[in-house]
Order: structure tokens, then C-alpha cells, then sequence
């Protein structure tokens, strides 16, 4: 692999829509209810085709969101093609189980996508969802993907929180910031998307001068996996804003990620080699003044350089869409 190139992918997902029917305080994405965009049937049998080609094993492949099941036959539909694109099917389908209103929903449709190709269900379940996905609903999920699935069926992000999970949404604002600071301190978030607006504030922040200046060479050409938008729009690893490219039938996601180098995003390659302070100069000559409450993290400062300068028109094609960057607060 030449010094510059994107390390040889070994995982993706396909982020299906950026609808939920959730608006959680930590989503790196910003999904909500308002959101509706959604990826066509055929663009995500392409993509899986990429993915085929480029050897990522189909356990590394998830459909994501937004909330996949809120557009279930396209979910089944796009499950179903990963065999014609040449992927033993789908590693997993990332859900914050909000339909799983009864038994007889939960089992039809886990059968439905076992039957697809679906070999796990990622649940995802903590007090952020806890806000807007009822707690019997996400239990129902659990219990019933164990006896359909099997235990190797199941994966749970937050698992010690599902065991007892609380409804949060009825917590005034005082103990929804004590719960989440105190889960912030065992289950560390990246503090952009929605995040950086709701739990930054609850962290210690130290000024922009003072964090690290390390390069993100890591999360950004060595995380092995990307994620694609239902536009084709692609990020590297966890890095939700930065683009990429787009794949298109013009470009598949495989030439895409094999042909792309720094050079092609000056931005990119800023970050790569100095981090979110490399952008500092340029963010500074568009207007932007660094907060003197400090930044819970270089992930946080990056963030907001970068809404910065997509609100101020700055942005270019390496950062977006435009609508990640204009979540209200
Ligand atoms: S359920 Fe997932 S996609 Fe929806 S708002 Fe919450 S974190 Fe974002
Ligand atoms: S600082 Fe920016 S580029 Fe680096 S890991 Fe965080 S979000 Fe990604």
C-alpha cells in the first residue's frame, strides 16, 4: 500500500436514509424525523458489488442509518441483493428497534431478513435512544432476535445498559446531564454531529491552542472502513462530514476508495498529516474565532471548523451534505 492510499477496506456500511423517527443528543449522523433522504435499491446492490470486488467479507458489511426499518421492504430488498452482488450476505442491520411494537412484528420480520441474508441485528440501546425508543420495545427486540437468530445473532451496543434499560425521556433536563455525563465517563462518544451541540458543554474543555496536534492519519486512511450516503457521498471510517467523493455508476465505490489519494482533497490531507489545528488558518480567514469556553476534544474543534465553513459557503466538495452541517441547535 503506497504511504498515501486508503488501507484496504475490511469493513462498511451503507447508511440507507437519514430518516429516524429519533433525534438522539449523541447522533454523529443527525438523524431525524425531518430528515428523508433514502438510498435507491439499485445504488446499494452497486455498492455491495464494490464492496465484493474489494474483498470486504460480507460479516463487515451493515445497512445503518437514520433507522433502516423505517423503510423495511427496501431494507429486505437491499438484503436480498448482496448474494447477486457476490457477498455471502449481510453482516448486520443496525436498528434502534422503535418498531418492535409486537411479538408478531419482531418475529416476521427478523425471519423475513434472516431469510435475506441478514446474519446479525445490531440493537442499539443506551439513554440517548432511551429519550425516544420505549424501553419494553428494545427489550421485546433482544429477547426475540436470542430465540430467532440465536445468541450469534444478537448484537447489542450498549449491552450492560439493555439489561435494564430506563425510559429517559420523561427525566428533567437536570438528571438527563447528570445520566449522560456520568455515561459519557464509561462510554466515551465522538463529540461531532449532534453530539458536539448537546454533550460537549458536559465535558471539560481545554482552549484550541492546547490540544494535541496529532495528525488523523489513523481514523482517516487507516480505519479500514467507510460509509456511504444514500447519495453515494462516501466517509471515511467514523468521520461523518468529510467526503471522500461520491460513488456514482460513473465511479463505483471501488475505484473510488482505490484511486483516492490526499492530494485529491488539500483539506483531507491537511487532517491527515496535523489534525483539526491544520485547519485552523484557514477557518480563521473565513471568520472563525475559536471558542474561549475550549473544546471537549480535537473531534469537537474539527467539527465545529468544519460547520463553520460550510455555513459560511467555504465548504468545497470534501465536506457534507450541506444538511448534516445545519442541524439546529
Ligand atoms: S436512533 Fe440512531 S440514527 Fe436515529 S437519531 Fe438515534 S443515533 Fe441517530
Ligand atoms: S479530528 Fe476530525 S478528522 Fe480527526 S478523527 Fe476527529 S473528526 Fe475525524
Amino acid at each position: 500500500m503506497a504511504d498515501d492510499a486508503f488501507a484496504p477496506l475490511t469493513a462498511a456500511g451503507l447508511l440507507m436514509t437519514d430518516w429516524c423517527p429519533a433525534r438522539c443528543r449523541h447522533c454523529y449522523v443527525c438523524s431525524g424525523p425531518e430528515r428523508s433522504a433514502w438510498m435507491a435499491v439499485e445504488d446499494a446492490a452497486a455498492h455491495l458489488a464494490a464492496l465484493a470486488r474489494l474483498g470486504v467479507p460480507a460479516d463487515g458489511v451493515h445497512v445503518g442509518g437514520g433507522e433502516p426499518f423505517g423503510g423495511f421492504d427496501r431494507l429486505l430488498a437491499i438484503v436480498r441483493s448482496a448474494s447477486d452482488a457476490g457477498l455471502d450476505g449481510i453482516g448486520y442491520v443496525e436498528t434502534c428497534g422503535f418498531w418492535a411494537t409486537s411479538e408478531a412484528v419482531v418475529r416476521n420480520r427478523l425471519r423475513a431478513l434472516a431469510d435475506a441474508g441478514m446474519r446479525q441485528v445490531s440493537i442499539s440501546a443506551d439513554p440517548y435512544h432511551q429519550e425516544f425508543v420505549p424501553p419494553d420495545r428494545v427489550r421485546r427486540l433482544y429477547e426475540a432476535a436470542r430465540t430467532i437468530l440465536g445468541p450469534d445473532g444478537v448484537r447489542v451496543r450498549r449491552w450492560k445498559w439493555l439489561q435494564a434499560p430506563r425510559d429517559t425521556s420523561a427525566l428533567s433536563n437536570a438528571d438527563l446531564r447528570r445520566l449522560f455525563t456520568d455515561f459519557l465517563r464509561q462510554y466515551p462518544e465522538r463529540m461531532t454531529g449532534r453530539a458536539a451541540t448537546h454533550l460537549a458543554p458536559l465535558l471539560e474543555r481545554v482552549p484550541a491552542g492546547e490540544l494535541p496536534e496529532k495528525g488523523c492519519r489513523s481514523p482517516l486512511l487507516e480505519s479500514r472502513h467507510v460509509h456511504v450516503l444514500p447519495s453515494g457521498e462516501v466517509y471515511p471510517g467514523t468521520c461523518a462530514g468529510l467526503v471522500l467523493g461520491r460513488a456514482t455508476a460513473g465511479t463505483p465505490l471501488d475505484d473510488l476508495v482505490r484511486s483516492w489519494r490526499p492530494a485529491d482533497s488539500p483539506r483531507l490531507a491537511r487532517l491527515v498529516s496535523g489534525g483539526p489545528s491544520a485547519l485552523l488558518a484557514e477557518a480563521r480567514r473565513h471568520g472563525f474565532t475559536p471558542d474561549p469556553a475550549g473544546y471537549a476534544g480535537p473531534c469537537h474543534l474539527c467539527w465545529m471548523i468544519r460547520r463553520h465553513l460550510v455555513r459560511t459557503g467555504a465548504a468545497g466538495c470534501d465536506l457534507g451534505p450541506v444538511a448534516l452541517y445545519e442541524e439546529p441547535p
